[in-house]
């Protein structure tokens, strides 16, 4: 059995990461932790076991809410990967981050209830008020 191995790095390049394929799901989190993390209007995830995931180099963490760890790195600050209580042995990296961003394709929406009123993407994925139980877009 072989299994392809998505890469990526923060924006200096110190910090590297790998999961083994394939990860859990693809979404997009419309929440405002997520678009003040990001700086961005709307933040995508890749969902991967913590066990298939891999990184190096100079990371610190930042506690954005009760159980909620955000992940960036040292030096240059690019925001990386979230780990929440209620997703145990979840990493969850944001998209932007792979070297290969193309090969995944969001699956669904969250937090829509915060999303920003002038901003919309042009698909049919299913749209969720707030989270879902299983972040799989299954509710
Ligand atoms: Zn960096
Ligand atoms: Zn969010």
């Amino acid at each position: 059995m072989s299994h392809s191995v998505a890469n990526g790095h923060c924006l200096c390049g110190q910090v590297r990461f790998s999961f083994a394929e394939p990860p859990l799901w693809c979404g997009y989190c419309h929440c405002e932790s997520c678009r003040r993390n990001t700086g961005a209007v709307v933040a995508t995830f890749i969902g991967v076991d913590s066990e298939r995931f891999q990184r190096t180099g100079p990371v610190a963490s930042y506690a954005s809410s009760p159980g909620v760890i955000r992940d960036f790195c040292r030096v240059c600050g690019t925001p990386l990967t979230y780990r929440a209580d209620r997703f145990p042995g979840e990493t969850h990296i944001y998209l932007s981050t792979l070297d290969e961003p193309d090969r995944f394709k969001p699956e669904f929406h969250v937090f829509c209830a915060e999303k920003i009123a002038w901003f919309d993407t042009n698909d049919k994925l299913p749209r969720h008020v707030a989270t879902t139980t299983s972040a799989t877009g299954d509710t």
